[in-house]
């Protein structure tokens, strides 16, 4: 074995198990199982044009080169992004465990009650910083997080059929740049006219519906919003409020004021600045607005025995459901960072957070009275951390504070604005200070905050935020949570459409590096050269594997890669004279997110039928492009399809599109089967997202973070986004898609490495061993489940979809499946997606052939156990499932099997048991009684 190819890590079949599987399989040789599983017309002729792979450990020190290459100055820019210091506590317990960032999005509730409580945290953490009854877990940044207000707010004038007509939007100018240019984006394909002004200048009219303040403005100025406010609610105008979350703990919160959204990002709570993300932002509002939030809400509810559990709530409004109906298309979020972020508000508690904010705080004032003893005019009459100065010389200015490795704001020629953080010292601002004088520093104690904007109301008062103020009592309480959960470090995960690959700890090392971790989004590129290098080379690596011509890193997830993509789309019809184009012709199989971003672009939704045989019916898809052929803008695919299969008709589909004047948009969640032996171009689509954070080893994090680039053709790449402070994206770019110019710059180090280290080879050996590893499965369980659909050949793709709608004879429902592998150590595969009742398994390359053939034999015992069930005897073992180490100790046992085939079913789990800490959850008592911070548990018992 050569210990210094990496593809012999990553993947988990080795050369001997080959034989055995394609015994399995059926087949001679892999050339002939990817001959059966893949269409001739798209296989790739040659070789991916990639270098060679490079061991492990050449990776880390040519990672470590380009580390070197980034410059570490003291920032402060500010603008939405600070310095921050992430206690190690954190870093070593969460950041780098895999027992936190492996975990899945928590959809199997009893097996994910350790990451469902940190949430919950964070949502308490929110609602009470910003005084508001509701948080969400989480969004994609600030910047989007306040789009996601303009819409909500938008939904719910319709909704309450106020102000009908009623499209205007007020902008206050105090708001980020980057936030205004993402506003532009999501507010023209909905109708909206943004106008962008002075609050205090504002006239309130019966044309706008809403309005958007940013608290302390964008260059620090804290403005007292009461009175707006007021004048907004008298006028039905709902107000939505960007806040720096560290600024409420000194500061009023603006749920005082009576607003009705709040937002902001919580990356300086602990979150490294990563040259732009991935940090997770927040979305605070009202409960009667409860049904209409964007993204996730975690809430309190009871399992089958009456104790409290923890779930996903109201999960009727996500987009899986609601499809062209959603307002919002958020599915990854960024769950990682929120668990890191509320995790710091748990050890810090409120006197941390208090003591955090006056240290910020000071230091502000300490640096503005010294320039002002020095003649130096500071502009804004109140602050909390951000200070605006007027200077002669910028220009001579900037070259000395470079000198001195530090980066301010320019905000005009002659005006600065300096924004302190946590990690500045007393030195740093003396070092500051010479940089505009000689002078010494100047102690002034007289407040700058006034009565009437000081917060008065106690926060974070719950115990959680109150016991675990030393290290040994933090880590005990992130291991004791850790243990509630399934990760991949504990079994297989094999979720269908989400690709739960190895996330190699060589990939993720670089992560916790300052040169990595400490870079603002906005400084000078020359201080950005090892990140410019790992960028430009990632899309270089796309390019290639895409067969595109170029890629923006932009978008923060899959579903924002869609929006993104088709909004180039958009741009392009737009560009010649085809901006009536607006038919979006999507499967009755895609994903959720397609048709909902499809009508967030502005796009009228037409579905197309599926043949029997789980295909695109063609004959349908001719008639409807030919229908609309004069308007039609695109088609949304996925390939392989999310039934598994690599359609045939696949190059005729994308040329009838392109016959009737449309664009194809690949949805690429699929990727993991075509990497290195077809690709997006050769198909014929014009503009794919990818998942860095599925196919390309960014982990999944409980829920994110996630990467969405799109990779384009020619004719769409002068439309890549761009961004309103460092220059990026198309000749003709289209404005934001998300905050930072480059997206979660910090996370795509991990798929960078993935490529570096694979190579062109180990990434087609990656994919083939996927599509292996499905057919194993497949076949191994033949006769005991039906595969639902399969290509010409009967080859599934990398995943494929198990009936289990026949169980329902016996009385067994698929949920009754999902929970019983919990039993035997297994997370459940994606559960009634793309088709209800039925399971879709991936197993991805990583897995070994001892793991794929224990998750074998625990479906084929479950298989027994259905037999053995009876539609008039529920109580069993799978009804019963999951199994809880309270339910077998228990001293009555009154259920009809024993206790070891209750929780022991085979000899492997006894080896290696992993205890459910809950029963099943109750869905509809917690939707009615929705509890979404930390309650006391009394509170819960009275609901
Ligand atoms: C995961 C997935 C998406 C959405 O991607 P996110 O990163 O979660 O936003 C879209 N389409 C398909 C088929 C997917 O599996």
């Amino acid at each position: 074995m050569n210990t210094d190819v990496f593809a012999s890590r990553h993947i988990g079949i080795t050369e001997k198990d080959l034989r055995t599987m394609f015994e399995i399989v059926g087949v001679e040789s892999m050339d002939q199982l990817i001959h059966e599983t893949i269409p001739n017309d798209i296989k790739l002729k040659q070789r991916l044009n990639l270098p060679a792979g490079v061991s492990e450990n050449d990776f880390l020190t040519h990672i470590q080169e380009l580390a070197d290459k980034n410059k570490v100055f003291k920032t402060y820019i500010g603008l939405g992004y600070h310095e921050s210091l992430l206690p190690s506590v954190i870093k070593r317990n969460i950041l780098e465990n895999p027992g936190w960032y492996t975990a899945y999005t928590p959809y199997q509730a009893e097996i994910a009650q350790g990451r469902l409580e940190a949430l919950l945290n964070f949502q308490t953490m929110v609602s009470d910083l910003t005084g508001m009854e509701l948080a969400n877990a989480s969004l994609l940044d600030e910047s989007t997080a306040a789009a996601e207000a303009m819409t909500m707010m938008l939904d719910l004038r319709s909704r309450q059929q106020k102000k009908d007509g009623a499209l205007k939007f007020f902008v206050s100018e105090e708001i980020l740049p980057q936030t205004l240019s993402l506003l532009k984006t999501r507010s023209t394909p909905l109708g909206i006219e943004l106008v962008i002004g002075n609050h205090e200048t504002f006239e309130f009219t019966s044309e706008f519906y809403g309005a958007l303040l940013q608290y302390p403005g964008k260059h620090g100025q804290v403005h007292d919003y009461a009175e707006f406010v007021q004048h907004a609610k008298a006028n039905e105008i709902k107000v939505a409020v960007a806040a720096d979350i560290l600024s409420l703990v000194k500061l009023k919160a603006p749920g005082e004021w009576g607003v009705d959204v709040v937002v902001g990002t919580t990356q300086r709570f602990g979150i490294p600045l990563g040259y732009g993300g991935p940090h997770a932002g927040y979305f605070a509002t009202k409960e009667a607005y409860k049904r209409s939030i964007p993204g996730r809400i975690i809430g309190i509810t009871k399992d089958t025995d009456g104790n409290p559990a923890l779930r996903m709530a109201l999960q009727t409004r996500e987009q899986h459901i609601k499809r062209d109906k959603a307002t919002s298309n958020i599915c990854t979020a960024q769950v990682l960072l929120a668990v890191m972020a509320g995790m710091y508000a748990v050890y810090h508690g409120p006197e941390g957070l208090k003591y955090i904010a006056n240290k910020v705080h000071n230091h502000t004032k300490l640096l503005a009275n010294t320039l002002a003893a020095n003649g130096f005019e500071q502009i804004n009459s109140t602050y909390f951390d951000t200070i605006q100065v007027r200077v002669k010389d910028a220009v001579k200015l900037k070259e000395t504070t470079e000198r001195h490795q530090i980066n301010i704001n320019y905000v005009d020629e002659d005006t600065v604005s300096i924004s302190l953080n946590e990690a500045v010292s007393t030195e740093d601002i003396k070092t500051l200070v010479s940089c505009f004088t000689e002078a010494t520093l100047t102690q002034d104690h007289s407040e700058v905050i006034p009565e009437s904007l000081k917060r008065t109301s106690p926060f974070l008062e719950h115990e959680v935020f109150n016991s675990y103020h030393s290290e040994t009592e933090l880590m005990r309480y992130i291991k004791k949570l850790e243990r509630k959960d399934l990760a991949l470090n504990h079994s297989m995960i094999s979720l269908g459409s989400c690709t739960m690959k190895l996330n190699a700890a060589s990939e993720m090392l670089p992560l916790s590096w300052a040169n990595w971790g400490n870079i603002h989004p906005f400084v000078p590129l020359d201080q950005a050269q090892g990140y410019q290098e790992v960028l430009n080379e990632l899309e270089s690596q796309l390019n290639v594997i895409t067969g595109f011509a170029a890629t923006s890193l932009q978008p923060n997830s899959g579903a924002q890669g869609e929006y993104a993509g088709l909004m180039t789309i958009k741009a392009y019809h737009e560009s010649r004279n085809e901006g009536h184009r607006n038919i979006c012709l999507i499967p009755a199989s895609a994903h959720g997110t397609n048709p909902a971003s499809a009508v967030m672009a502005g796009m009228k939704v037409v579905v197309t039928k599926t043949d029997e045989h789980g295909n695109i019916d063609v004959s349908d898809l001719e008639e409807k492009a030919a229908l609309h052929s004069e308007n039609l803008a695109a088609l949304m695919v996925t390939y392989p399809s999310t039934h598994g299969v690599f359609e045939s008709s696949i190059k005729h589909i994308t040329k009838v599109i392109h016959d009737h004047g449309g664009q194809v948009y690949m949805d690429g969640a699929n990727m993991n089967a075509q990497v290195g032996l077809t690709n997006p171009a050769t198909i014929g689509a014009d503009v794919c997202h990818l998942n860095l954070h599925k196919t390309f080893a960014i982990p999944h994090g409980g829920g994110g973070p996630g990467v969405g680039p799109i990779c384009v053709a020619e004719q769409l790449k002068p439309f890549l986004p761009g961004n309103p402070v460092v220059s990026t994206g198309g000749s003709q770019a289209i404005t934001a898609i998300s905050a930072a110019p480059w997206g979660s710059a910090l996370a795509c180090l991990i798929s960078y490495g993935y490529i570096k280290m694979l190579g062109a080879e180990g990434l087609t050996d990656a994919t083939k061993i996927a599509i292996l590893n499905a057919n194993y499965i497949k076949d191994r369980l033949k006769g005991k489940f039906d595969v639902l659909y399969t290509g010409e050949r009967g080859r599934a793709a990398h995943e494929m979809i198990i009936d289990c709608r026949p169980f329902k004879a016996h009385g067994i429902e698929v949920t009754d499946i999902a929970k019983r592998l919990m039993d035997y150590g297994f997370h459940a595969p994606t559960v009634s997606f793309p088709v209800a009742g039925t399971i879709m398994i991936e197993p991805t390359e990583s897995e070994s052939l001892a793991e794929l053939d224990r998750f074998c034999e625990a479906m084929i015992s479950i298989r027994e156990e259905i037999d053995e069930a009876h539609q008039n005897e529920p109580n069993n073992v799978l009804k019963n499932a999951p199994h809880t180490l309270a339910m077998v100790t228990n001293d009555d046992w009154d259920f009809p099997y024993s206790r070891q085939k209750a929780a022991f079913p085979l000899a492997y789990v006894s080896e290696n048991k992993f205890w459910p800490s809950i029963r099943r959850t109750d869905e509809a008592f917690g939707d009615r009684n929705l509890i979404c911070t930390c309650a006391p548990i009394e509170a819960y018992a009275e609901a």
